[in-house]
Parts: C-alpha cells; structure tokens; sequence
C-alpha cells in the first residue's frame, strides 16, 4: 500500500489521527510504532491471575468533554467507575485529595473542628485550593494545617516523582490534586469518569480496524522516516513524502538529540501477585519518605474492573527514577519535566521545524507536556481537523 498520511506512534495521539483519515477521509494511513503493540501507554492485558493489568501504569478515563466520551463511545462501552485514592499519612490511610475527613483522620476532634472551620472561612465549602497558595494563607491555622499537608502529602511524594520539590516543578503538576474544602473524596471531580469495558487495547484495535491502515509494529521510524532539515523536506524510505506525517513520539529523538536531551523522568513497576484483596481502594499512596518507602503509590488492578476473580490479585508497585535512554531500566520517557531549560530547549526543537509544512507534533512526548488522555483525544481531533 502507498499511505497517503504517515503516522509515528500508536497511542492515543496517533490512533485517533489514523482512525480519521481512514474512515472521515478515506486516505491509505501507515502506522509506524517501535514497540511490538499497539494503544501506547495506554495498553492492557488479561494477566495470568485474570486480571486487567495496565502495563505502563494504571490508566483511568476522566473527562469534562461530551465530545471526547462520544467518540470514544464508538469504538468500546463503558462501566461507571470512580477513583478513590488513600493515602499513608502518620501510619494512617486517609483520603486523597486531602478532604475535611482527612483533617478528621489526622487530627484530635478539638483540632480538627477549628481546623475545619478556619478552612472553610478562608475558602467557602466545595472549593479546590492547590497547595502551595494554601501555603501562602497567613491565617496562623490555616498555615498550621497547610505545612503539616505540605510535609505529609506532597513533600516526599513530589521528590520520589520528580527528584525535585513542589517549588521546582511547574505549579501545574501539584495543583492536578488540589486541597479540596469538602467532603467529595474521589481524586477525580470530571463530569464523566468511567473504564472501558474490554479494556483500552481494545479500543485501539477498533479504532485501526479499517483495511486503509496498515501498521508496522517493532518498528522505529528512524529506519524509514528522515527529515531533512535542509531543504525542509520529509522522505519516506528515501524518496520526498509530500502527505501529512504525524510524528508522536519525543521531539528530540526525532532530531537526533542535536539540542540536547530533554528530561523526563521514568517509572519501574514491581509487578506482584497475591492471594485475596491486597489493600482497601485501588490506589493507595505513599507520600512518605524514600528511606521509609521508596516507592509512591501501589495500584491494585482488579479494583478498577466492574467483574474480577476473588481469590487472586494483581498489584502494582510504582518507582519513579531518572530518565536514561541509554539504560535497561528507566529508558521510557513517561513524564516530561518541563523545566524552564527544557522549555526553551523544546523550543528550540520546534523552531528547526516549523518550516517543514506537512509534519505536525502531536501527543504527550511530541507536545512536551503532562496531558491526560482526553485532552490528548481532543487534540488529535482538533489537528485532524485542522490539517485535514
Ligand atoms: P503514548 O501513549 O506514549 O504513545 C506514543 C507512542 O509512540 C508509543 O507507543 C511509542 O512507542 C511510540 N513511539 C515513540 N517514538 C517512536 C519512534 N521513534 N518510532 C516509532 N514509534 C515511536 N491519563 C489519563 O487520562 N488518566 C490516567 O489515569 C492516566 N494515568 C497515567 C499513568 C501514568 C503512569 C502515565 C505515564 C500516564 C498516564 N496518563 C493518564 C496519561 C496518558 O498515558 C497519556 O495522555 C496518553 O497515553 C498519551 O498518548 P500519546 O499517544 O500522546 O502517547
Ligand atoms: N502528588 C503528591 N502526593 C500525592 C499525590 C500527588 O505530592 O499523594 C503530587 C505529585 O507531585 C504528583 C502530582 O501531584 O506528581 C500529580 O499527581 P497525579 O496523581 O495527577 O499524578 P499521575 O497520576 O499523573 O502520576
């Protein structure tokens, strides 16, 4: 097949352009993607225990647009589910967000009453306050409690994440789990929170089902994509491709790192098997001290599944670590960093580009930021539109 659009990458960013330029514009769509599945980060399986196990981390679908759940909705059905996260505060597992039971579980009745009060006073009930304007609040109560949530939920948590403190990383990224002054203790607010039914690989095999996509597992585009940053050109196994190529992968390992490597920090999962239900919510997170536990949160898969086996379980154990392309462990880019070093240099990257009018960067890698999937099918929706 001649493709008339060529696709790098095929999670979410790439698979949603696949999807609409075979089945809205009846184009022939090549989809190259080095590793030997399809879905990105976003893949699943049923594992030997019969469980759903997302193999890059636990992945739940949350989001405010009407637009983003009707497309998906073409391609699975879903089951209502919500995320409740706790976490291990003073040996203790509390609600997270931090909510006003948390401050009932942390502190005696006394203190917490006036705990409670001095934050509702300062923010009104039902409110979301990211912590570190919390902590600018000169109430001296309110202070007390911001340093102690400071100190017990996202000191540690952020510097196992991220090898870095809260006020190191862009506000954005603590400000995802707010302080919330209420009672709702789900860690998502999102109009629409569910999981697909057959699991997100099975989305994905819907979405490149069409006989005008063909995809080239095992494969890195290196070995067929070059540009050309002379001439602005982008060639396809050596000759001149003129048709959209939309590239989702890590903008610097399509330049060929000439900038320099952007950071991102990575992830080793410890995945284990035991008998029963391990823990009381599917997540539970440790914002704990590296010397007391060096990993950040576990996620007990069979908990995110509407029908699961009773007398065997799955989990996941999560340890963040340094970025290393080079390295066994530690060579997937999972979260972009985006320092303000990283931006100028990503910026540099898209500048060398910008000439070349028919390659696009979509996706979490190739856009360089911390997007959930459904701003990432968005996205694509919108590109697809706009280059279509
Ligand atoms: P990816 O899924 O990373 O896909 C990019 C693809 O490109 C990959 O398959 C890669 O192998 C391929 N590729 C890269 N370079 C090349 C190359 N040179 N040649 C060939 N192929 C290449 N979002 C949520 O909404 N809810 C969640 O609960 C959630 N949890 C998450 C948990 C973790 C641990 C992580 C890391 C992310 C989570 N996300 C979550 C975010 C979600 O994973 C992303 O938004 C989504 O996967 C982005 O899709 P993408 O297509 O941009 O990238
Ligand atoms: N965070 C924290 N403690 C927690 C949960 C989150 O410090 O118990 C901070 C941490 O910096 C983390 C960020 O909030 O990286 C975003 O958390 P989220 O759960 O959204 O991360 P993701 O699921 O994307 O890894």
């Amino acid at each position: 097949m001649k493709p008339d659009v060529i696709i790098v990458g095929a999670g979410f960013a790439g698979a949603v352009i696949a999807e609409r330029y075979a089945n809205d514009s009846n184009k022939n769509v090549l989809v190259i993607e080095k590793r030997n599945h399809i879905g990105g980060n976003m893949f699943d399986y049923i594992d030997d225990n019969g469980v759903r196990y997302h193999e890059y981390g636990p992945h739940i679908f949350h989001t405010n647009s009407k637009d983003v759940v009707d497309y998906l909705s073409k391609f699975t059905e879903w089951y209502p589910y919500e995320h409740r996260v706790l976490g291990v505060i003073e040996g203790k597992k509390v609600p997270i967000p931090f909510n006003l039971t948390s401050i009932e579980k942390c502190f005696d009745t006394e203190k917490a009453e006036r705990l409670k009060e001095a934050l509702v006073e300062a923010y009104g009930m039902d409110t979301k306050v990211p912590i570190l304007r919390l902590k600018e609040n000169e109430n001296e109560e309110v202070k007390e409690l911001a340093d102690f949530i400071y100190e017990n939920v996202f000191k540690y948590y952020t510097m196992k994440q991220w090898g870095l403190t809260p006020e190191e990383i862009d506000p954005g990224v603590t400000a995802r789990v707010p302080v919330l002054v209420g009672r709702d203790d789900r860690y998502f607010q999102d109009k629409y929170q569910c999981m697909p039914k057959n699991g997100y690989t099975a989305i994905f095999e819907n979405m490149l089902a069409s006989e005008k996509i063909e995809i080239m597992l095992n494969t890195d585009a290196h070995e067929h994509v070059h540009v050309d940053l002379e001439c602005n050109k982008v060639f396809y196994d050596e000759e001149e491709f003129t048709g959209p190529v939309i590239f989702t992968g890590a903008v610097d390992d399509l330049l060929n790192y000439q900038f320099g490597d952007l950071s991102y920090r990575s992830l080793d999962f410890d995945k284990q098997s035991h008998k029963g239900t391990y823990q009381e919510a599917a997540t539970v997170n440790y914002p704990t001290p590296a010397e007391i536990n060096g990993f950040t949160r576990i996620t007990e898969y069979k908990l995110l599944m509407d029908t699961y086996p009773s007398d065997k379980t799955t989990i996941a154990v999560e340890y963040p670590l340094a970025y290393n392309r080079h390295s066994d462990r530690g060579n997937i880019p999972y979260y972009p960093i985006f320092t303000e070093e990283d931006k100028k240099k990503y910026e540099s990257y898209c500048d060398k580009i910008k000439d070349i009018s028919n390659l696009h960067l979509l996706g979490r890698l190739a856009d360089y930021k911390y997007y959930n999937m459904d701003q990432i099918v968005a996205r694509a929706l919108m590109i697809y539109n706009k280059i279509k």
